[in-house]
């Protein structure tokens, strides 16, 4: 098992959350989501296979697709990319642009005991910590 298929396999936990967002059928949402939760519930062996089928179900739509690359981009932390910080990019005169969007704030990774699922979350705001959606259980900090 290379170190690819294991980022591919953390794409597909890490998507999860965001299947409905970038994708405006449900219905697909759903199938996709099923998918993704069956082979990430898999098991170690199978690990190869499964990171073949999960690169080929993100490829299957622009979106998914796009954020695949932003999570394979994150090396080492493979986090979604509204979670990565980006560089402010500088004025033409060199002055730092004043107002600027100062980024996503910092997210800490929660993962389902179970492996199947991540989300990345600030846990200081308040919010509940997100639960896996297959094993509906607390995601533990990791
Ligand atoms: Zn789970």
């Amino acid at each position: 098992m290379s170190s690819d298929d294991v980022s591919v396999v953390e794409v597909g936990r890490a998507i999860r959350p965001y299947l409905s967002r970038l994708l405006d059928d449900p219905e697909e949402v759903a199938r996709l989501d099923g998918a993704l939760s069956q082979l990430l519930n898999g098991g170690q062996e199978r690990m190869t296979a499964d990171a073949r089928l999960i690169h080929e179900l993100l490829t299957a739509h622009e979106d998914t697709q796009w954020f695949m690359e932003q999570v394979l981009a994150d090396i080492p932390l493979l986090r979604p990319p509204y979670h990565q910080r980006r560089s402010t990019p500088r004025q033409p005169d060199d002055r730092p642009s004043l107002g600027g969007d100062l980024g996503p704030v910092e997210a800490d990774r929660f993962a389902c005991p179970h492996g199947d699922y991540v989300d990345w979350y600030r846990p200081d705001v308040g919010t509940p910590v997100p639960r896996c959606p297959t094993h509906d259980v607390t995601l533990v900090r990791s």
